[in-house]
Order: C-alpha cells, then structure tokens, then sequence
C-alpha cells in the first residue's frame, strides 16, 4: 500500500480521502490556502503544508507548490479530489512525471474526456449511446450548420467542447437564432476555456440525468456500481442525488453499466468515473464523463457498500479491485442532500462565522462536512458545506428519514439551503419520483 499521500483539495472532500487513508493505514498530507489554516483536515492529517494565498489560482490550483509540497514531505502519491485539478491532464502528467503516483486515470484518458467532442467520439465508438447532433466540432460555414440544426430539429443546444460546471451552453429554439448563438457561445468558450469549439446536439425537453459509476484497475476488470439520479438541478448544478434511479428497471441498469465498463476497458481507463447521461423515453444518451470522484460518489456507496475512495488508492497502488461485478449488490435506496452557505430566496453566498452546529444522526444518516461550531467560512470557494445521506431500505423510508435528518440540522451565524431542501422532501412530484432536470427549476419560478 502507498506511504504517504498529499490530499491536492479542502473542505469535505478533503476529509474524506483522509478519512479512507486511515482507515488503509496510509500517512496523509494536508495542503491549506491562507484562508484554511483551520480546516477540519488539516487539523486531522499527520502533516500539513501552507500553498499559497486565498485565491484559488494562488494555491489549489498552484502545481508547483503543490508539487513542491508533495517533494518536501516525500508523500508517493496525489489525490485530487473534484473539482480543482481533479481534471486537469497537465497536472495528472506533471505529478507523474514529478516521481509521484496520480490518484487517478491517465493523463490521456483525462485529456481524452476532457474534451467533450472527442469523448463523444471515443464512446460513440464504443457503443456507448450518445445525444444526436453534429459529428464533432461545428465548423465556419453557415448554410451547413443551418442544414444541420434542420437535420438534428429543434430545438438544439450548443455546447463547448471544453466545457463545465453547467457553464457554455446555449439553447437554440428557432433557426433565426442559430448562428448567432453559436457565434456567442464559441466566444464565451474561447474566452473561458480558451477553447472555440463547439458542438450542437438534440436538446432534450424532459430528460431525467442517470449516471453510471464505474472502476477500472490496472489488471484488465472494469465494474459498474449501478446509477445514481442527479435530476434536482438549479442551474445545471445538482441539489439532490439518490440511488438507484426510481423506476430503472435492473435489466436496463445492466445493460447500460455493462456498456460503460465495457466502454473502459476499450479505452485502457484506470480508476473511478462516471459517465453521464440524459435518460428519455427509456433511452440513455451520453453527454459526459467525469474522470474523477464525484461530489455525489456516497449515494452509490450507501447501497453498495463498497468504498469508492478507498477502491481509487488501491486501484493507484496496483492492486486489483476488491470486488467483481457478481459482487455488486444494490441494497436498499438512498439520498443526499447538497447543504450550501447561501442565502434561500436569492442563492448568494452567504460566508462568515458559524456561531452554532449540531449535525444529525441515528441509523442510516451519514453527514460528510468539515464544518464545526466556530469555524469560518471563507467566501473564495465552493458554497457546499456539507452533504447529508440517508439510507434506508426504500425510497420512501429514505425521504422520510432525510426529513428528521434536516430537522435536526443546526447550523446558525450563515444562512444555508436546509430549509429548500425540508420542502423538497415533502414535494409531491419528488416523493412520486422520476421528475426531470428541469423540475425544480421550474418549482423555484425561475
Ligand atoms: P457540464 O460539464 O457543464 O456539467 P454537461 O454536458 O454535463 O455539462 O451538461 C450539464 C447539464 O446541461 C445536463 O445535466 C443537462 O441538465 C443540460 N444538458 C446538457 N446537454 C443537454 C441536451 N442535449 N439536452 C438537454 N439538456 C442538456
């Protein structure tokens, strides 16, 4: 097993691959911004080392310092978390070829995925289903992207190769707005990805958004842990996750995870992912692959009860997976709720000093949060601080229980999105089940 490893994040997920290093007996090293001295983690780890300044440019998105980090504490290997540089080939390759060991896929799988037309080839290759639209980047000629927004029928989105976050999409309804939009969205991308490509595909009008979680070690086995059912979006972030999907039927759920393990050892990928897809009518459409653990990564594990952290260091170390498809079991239903500082009525940030906390508990609720009475949080990253996760042995349970849980959450001196998630628990469209990615959004009156 590896030595030493240099935790590149903050927050809870920082905690988390801690938490998995202690438990395989590994020595951890925690990285901190100025504004981080007192997280959790940092706390928590054997070693801890100051990066840089509050910005994130400055510091956890710094790879010399974090290279630099990594030399002067002689940790064997790196994990990233999400989010950050979790997928960012250059620094998988600059960490690989630093001496350490990246805890994650290869730099060119990484490259591979990144870009989300060359993706689509890779796995349109592989079998894997795909949204209708262009074949690859759209080019400069006019009458042929009006010929092919005819062809794909409205209305279609446009979409940057290098895109992400929910960030450099647009949707086209009529023809009269095709080329103007593809004009601004490829200027958006230049400008925040640095890359101008941009690709057209069906927009779905009422797809629900199912993802596979997958594995893949270095002896040739690939599994998938079933799917989760992200469809609580705002904005294109997520709000809610659960697992399984309501209403997938275990046939169709081996048949699609069966595609994407499949799908990775075609393409000689090595660690966890997850592919995404857009669930209509039955049918999946890829859109993405994640290269990387996923903020929503325990819902799969409270119903497997296998430990997708711990898989990735051991998948990282060499060793093959724990577990082999016919092991996989799915037990019971469970749900996470995305708790953000931020004010409920306008969802802005809401940093600053928690004065008061009381975190829930009792059979089948798992709280993942770095957050303690006292603690400040800093106003330069992500709002999210905390998850929680219930698990129980059906949907339904599972609501109710998430329901006590929220009850019992305390968190007082910031504002946060408990109260929005006590009224979904109780919505009726969510408790039925099966509601699109466009639903809360439309509940919201947005
Ligand atoms: P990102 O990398 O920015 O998360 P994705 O390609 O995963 O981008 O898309 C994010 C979200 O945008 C999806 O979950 C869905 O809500 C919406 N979306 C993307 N493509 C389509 C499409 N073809 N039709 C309808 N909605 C889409």
């Amino acid at each position: 097993m590896l030595n030493k490893v240099l935790i590149a994040n903050r927050g809870e997920i920082a905690l988390r691959i801690l938490r998995a290093c202690r438990e395989l007996g590994i020595k951890t090293v925690a990285v901190h911004s100025t504004a981080d001295r007192d997280l959790k983690h940092v706390r928590l780890a054997d070693e801890s080392v100051c990066i840089g300044p509050a910005k994130s440019a400055d510091s956890y998105l710094n790879i010399p310092a974090l290279i630099a980090a990594a030399e002067v504490t002689d940790a064997v290997a790196i994990h990233p978390g999400y989010g950050f540089l979790s997928e960012n080939a250059d620094f998988a390759e600059r960490v690989e070829q630093s001496g350490f060991i990246f805890i994650g896929p290869k730099p060119e799988n990484i490259r591979l995925m990144g870009d989300k037309v060359s993706a689509k080839d890779a796995m349109k290759a592989a079998g894997v289903p795909c949204v209708p639209g262009s074949d690859g980047a759209l080019g400069d000629n006019a009458d042929e992207n009006l010929r092919l927004g005819r062809e794909v029928g409205y209305p279609v989105i446009i979409k940057a190769a290098g895109g992400g976050g929910g960030r450099g999409m647009r949707v086209v309804h009529t023809e009269a707005h095709l080329l103007s939009a593809i004009e601004m969205t490829r200027a958006e991308a230049l400008a925040a990805f640095g890359n101008p490509n941009v690709y057209m595909e069906k927009f779905l009008e009422h797809p629900r958004h199912i993802e596979i979680q997958v594995l893949a070690d270095t002896h040739g086995n690939a599994i998938h842990l079933g799917e989760r059912d992200c469809s609580m979006q705002r904005r294109h972030q997520k709000v809610i996750e659960e697992a399984p999907a309501p209403g997938l039927t275990a046939e169709e759920r081996r048949e699609i995870g069966e595609r994407c393990a499949k799908a990775c050892i075609d393409i000689g990928y090595r660690g966890a992912g997850t592919f995404e897809f857009l669930y209509e009518n039955g049918r999946f459409y890829f859109i993405e692959m994640n290269t990387r653990v996923q903020v929503e990564h325990p819902v799969t594990e409270m119903i497997t009860g296998v430990d997708i952290v711990k898989e990735q260091i051991r998948i990282a170390a060499g060793l093959p997976l724990s577990i082999r498809q016919e092991d996989v079991q799915i037990r019971g239903h469970a749900i996470e709720c995305r708790i953000n500082a931020e004010d409920p009525t306008n969802f802005v940030p809401s940093p600053g000093k928690i004065t008061a906390f009381h975190a829930p508990g009792g059979l089948g609720v798992r709280w993942d949060s770095h957050i303690y009475a006292g603690y400040s949080v800093p106003p330069y990253y992500d709002s999210m601080i905390g998850k929680l996760i219930c698990h129980a042995e059906d949907r339904a349970t599972a609501i109710a229980r998430m329901s006590g849980a929220l009850s019992e959450l305390v968190v007082e001196g910031i504002k946060t999105n408990t109260a929005l998630h006590r009224e979904l628990m109780s919505d009726g469209a969510f408790q039925q089940g099966g509601t699109d990615i466009h639903y809360l959004h439309k509940k919201l009156g947005l």
